[in-house]
């Protein structure tokens, strides 16, 4: 039988901020183990938490990224439980009172996603298993970084709705300097919470839980794969147990790692050592204020106001950097679209080719904008703005001085163009006679000899009509 899928999720991000959330140890990926760590991160008793002002900034600011309501009010809370790579043995998190509620992302198709919620709370270090050794190894440098959780409302029915609005999570929160949502780093990390029920049904099945998926592929895999176990146990008239599970790659499926807790296990209660956060609404402005300009935002100036294909806006937009070289090279010279093809064309084709990001490129906005003027105003061909691009690309220099050097301004004397078209035409005599005889196919033959034959200087749009003008 096939069934609804229902699921929801809960994203967690970590905080761009210099220190960690509770002390002043950096907040940084990678680096020797147990570098970053002191005595209030690896939870020694009778030390104190001292709440970073810039990680609640942070959080407010991701609330605005996903149209939340910041609160004046929140408040922290500790959450109980024992794990060799939690020191303190409870995570303090925001539980009764989060920082960020009632948002929403349309995603594809234009569903509207709820967002109950975002709360601020602080990563759990990692254990590194050493299976030939047969020890465990504790690294904290991950204790205490900065986190939110976003969690949605189950309101997700499909795959590509799910994979939407996580890539669009990661591009706002990354615009707005919340978090630099590197999956593969573990710095955007997500939970689906999947349960099936009968078409027509409302009453949503019992859930699965899949934790920890660090790529928008393994998202759609491993939901996949859950779509068809839990249809397998339901058809055979079984029960989907409520419990949490481990997507693995490279079996692609999913097993199960616990039974799901329930918040009573816990033992939440508010934490003594944090007094709340207590916002002014005035306060709020200020953080709404600083708010950029998002991808979203920007996805409706390409589409609407420059006339983008929306395919071409989404390939412009998924770097920031690229997308900011592109909103520069246009304030120069408004040509939107002869930018797009430039940056979306040859641009993108050297930075694949070499792995040169956008922002280690030897040329700046105000060159591309150069090199599609020369292009709009006819000094150059379409082909030689891409032939300078890969110059400019390989050692860098002046646009129009690149044209000229090369001999890509074309002449708009159509005085030497006459004879050399009548030598071409000579020369292929033969193609000439069969045009004439009715094989229009043949112009474009003819019509390359004669471009090949003028140089790349000459105006393709003159050799045309010269052209045409003799082969009547
Ligand atoms: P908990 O706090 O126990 O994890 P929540 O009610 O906060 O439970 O839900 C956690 C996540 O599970 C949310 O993203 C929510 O949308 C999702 N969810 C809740 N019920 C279902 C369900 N029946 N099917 C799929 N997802 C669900
Ligand atoms: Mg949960
Ligand atoms: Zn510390």
């Amino acid at each position: 039988m096939n069934y609804q899928p229902v699921m929801g999720l809960e994203i967690h991000c970590e905080l761009l901020t210099n220190s960690k959330v509770f002390c002043t140890c950096k907040n940084e990926f990678g680096g020797g183990a147990n570098t970053r760590v002191c005595p209030r991160c690896s939870g020694m008793p009778g030390t104190l938490p001292l709440l970073n002002k810039g990680a609640v900034r942070l959080a407010a600011k991701a609330g605005f990224a996903t149209n939340c309501t910041v609160n004046n009010y929140s408040a922290f809370d500790r959450k109980n439980y024992f794990y060799p790579d939690l020191p303190k043995a409870y995570q303090i998190t925001q539980f009764e009172s989060p920082i960020c509620t009632d948002g929403y992302i349309d995603v594809t198709g234009g569903k509207r996603i709820r967002i109950n919620r975002i709360h601020i709370e602080e990563d759990a270090g990692k254990l590194v298993h050493d299976d030939y050794e047969g020890i465990s190894m504790a690294d904290y440098n991950r204790c205490g970084v900065p986190l939110i959780e976003i969690v949605t409302e189950p309101d997700f029915r499909t795959i590509e709705e799910v994979q939407d609005f996580v890539i669009q999570i990661g591009q706002r929160l990354n615009y707005a300097g919340v978090c630099d949502a590197k999956m593969e780093q573990g710095s955007l990390r997500v939970d689906v919470n999947i349960s099936l029920m009968p078409y027509g049904s409302d009453e949503f099945g019992t859930r699965a839980e899949i934790k920890n998926l660090n790529s928008v592929k393994s998202i759609g895999r491993a939901i996949a794969y859950e779509i068809q176990r839990q249809s397998e146990i339901l058809d055979k008239g079984g029960k989907v147990l409520q419990e949490t599970r481990r997507y693995n790659e490279n079996h692609d499926d999913t097993k199960a790692m616990r039974s799901k807790e329930e918040a009573h296990d816990y033992r939440y209660f508010p934490e003594p050592d944090i007094p709340p956060v207590l916002f002014t609404d005035e306060e709020i402005d200020i953080i709404r204020r600083e708010m950029p300009e998002l991808p979203n935002q920007r996805f409706e100036r390409y589409t609407k106001q420059y006339k983008i294909p929306e395919e071409d806006a989404k390939l412009i937009l998924a770097e920031k950097a690229f997308s900011d070289f592109y909103d520069e090279a246009v304030n120069i010279t408004p040509e939107y679209k002869l930018i797009s093809n430039l940056m979306l064309g040859e641009i993108s084709h050297q930075i694949n080719e070499t792995g040169t990001g956008i922002t280690e490129v030897k040329f700046s906005p105000a060159d591309v904008a150069k090199v599609a003027e020369l292009a709009a105003k006819g000094t150059i061909s379409k082909g030689s703005a891409k032939d300078i691009i890969a110059i400019l690309f390989a050692e860098g220099g002046e646009p129009e001085a690149i044209a000229k050097k090369n001999g890509f301004i074309m002449s708009n004397d159509t005085s030497g163009l006459d004879a050399i078209i009548d030598e071409v035409l000579t020369a292929n005599a033969d193609a000439v006679e069969k045009y004439k005889a009715g094989n229009a196919k043949l112009f474009g033959f003819i019509m390359g000899q004669a471009i090949k034959a003028c140089g790349k200087g000459a105006n393709p749009g003159l050799i045309k009509q010269t052209l045409s003008e003799k082969l009547k």
